[in-house]
């Protein structure tokens, strides 16, 4: 056995625990430089609460910058010249709140604002522009979770789209994880029901991918088999009940272990064509891993079994299937949840057409899909996108 692992240094979990902001984000500075990944949480009062808590704990704050869109690259330039433009100080740090879009902003930018070699993130990103690496550490950074889906606030990436040219790329490094993460889930009461879904299976997606990964490891394995544990009973009710607080709690949960899982061991073909699906198509990214999730089971099954059964085993003990039943259970399972959740079964309900397939193919091709558990040629991806029209 031969692994590394990586997690936050920090994690604070709990209903009602956002209270405790105060004094967590005065342990990393005295100036926090919010960043906000939805307007709701400007209307529902959440950053003044945020501030107001701040301020008690003498920590001074400004409001940087709320986007309610996967960032770009023009986000991340213009988030950072303003971080940039404020004049950071010894003391200053990030809070990231929202979904994984606004914290995605907020590591990228506390990156970015230490890292001046060039002016644009893309020259940072993996595959496309210069290739730079980052060489300073970010700014220390508290991420804060409002939607329970992209565990985005314990892995050590954000992730970027760009229209012209079109792609969905990491900005990746170790340091970029967050410091401190604050995961209080009744902030995510107020997801509504369509995004809870979408963002859910996200995080089932995560674990599931994790699990089977080319690169699984045993410490995100036993998380990923915990959050599935959690997650498969309470999604549905999440979405059929946002104020109930057991299954935001587990969703939350799950979220999170999926974001340790996945900054581990990568992921699969799932996330493999996500990104080329939000790109191309303008698929919100949690959406396009669900309908791409049965598919992706489908596909690995012959090399993964075993494991589909172990997650089954360990899910419903009192199931006693041989490994083929119970691997099948599991496909069934996922297939049953989509359906429940009002998850479409195809692509061309979301608007995908068949001549889009051969840019799906081809902007499918990133560290995602490189952790699938085997090789999938463009051919037989093409034939998988075709079957899913
Ligand atoms: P999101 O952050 O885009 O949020 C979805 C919607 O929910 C937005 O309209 C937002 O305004 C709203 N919202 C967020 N919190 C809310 C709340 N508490 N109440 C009401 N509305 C709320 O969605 P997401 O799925 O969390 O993040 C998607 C992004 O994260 C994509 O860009 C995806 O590629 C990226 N991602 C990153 C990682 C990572 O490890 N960095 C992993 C997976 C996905």
């Amino acid at each position: 056995m031969n692994y590394d692992f990586f997690s936050p240094q920090q994690i604070h979990f709990g209903w009602e625990r956002f209270n405790e902001v105060g004094q967590l984000a005065a342990s990393l500075g005295t100036r926090a430089l919010i960043i906000s990944g939805s307007r709701s949480l400007e209307a529902n009062g959440v950053i003044h609460d945020l501030q107001r808590l701040l301020s008690r704990a003498n920590v001074t704050s400004e409001l940087i910058r709320t986007v309610s869109n996967e960032p770009l690259v023009s986000d991340v330039d213009l988030t950072t010249n303003i971080l940039h433009h404020s004049g950071i100080r010894a003391g200053d740090f990030v809070i990231g709140i929202g979904g994984g879009s606004g914290i995605d902003l907020a590591k990228a930018c506390a990156a970015m604002v230490t890292n001046r070699e060039s002016d644009s993130v893309l020259d940072y990103l993996e595959g496309v522009g210069r290739g730079l690496s980052l060489t300073q550490a970010p700014l220390p950074m508290l991420a804060i979770p409002t939607t329970a889906g992209t565990g985005s606030e314990a892995t050590k990436n954000a992730v970027i789209s760009n229209h012209s040219p079109a792609f969905k790329k990491s900005l990746r490094a170790n340091q970029m994880i967050p410091d401190l993460v604050l995961c209080d889930p009744k902030l995510s009461c107020s997801v509504p029901p369509h995004i809870t879904a979408q963002t859910g299976m996200d995080t089932i997606t995560q674990l599931l991918e994790s699990y089977i990964s080319s690169r699984a490891k045993p410490i995100p394995q036993a998380l990923c088999l915990q959050g599935l544990k959690l997650a498969l009973p309470a999604l549905a009710e999440a979405v059929e009940d946002g104020d109930s607080r057991s299954s935001r709690e587990n969703m939350s949960h799950a979220a999170l272990l999926s974001g340790i899982a996945l900054a581990n061991s990568g992921l699969g073909m799932a996330h493999g064509v996500a990104p080329a699906l939000g790109i191309h198509c303008n698929i919100p990214h949690g959406l396009a891993c669900a309908v791409m999730l049965p598919a992706t089971l489908k596909t690995n099954l012959s090399v993964r079994q075993k494991e589909y059964a172990e997650i089954t085993r360990f899910i419903s003990p009192e199931l006693s299937f041989d490994e083929t039943d119970a691997a099948q259970y599991l496909i069934d399972q996922i297939q049953a949840l989509n359906n429940r959740i009002k998850i479409p079964c195809t692509l061309s309900e979301l608007g995908v057409t068949h001549s889009q397939i051969p840019d799906l193919v081809a902007s499918s091709r990133g560290n995602s899909m490189s952790g699938n558990p085997r090789e999938i040629s463009d051919e037989e991806l093409t034939h998988i996108l075709e079957d899913l029209l």
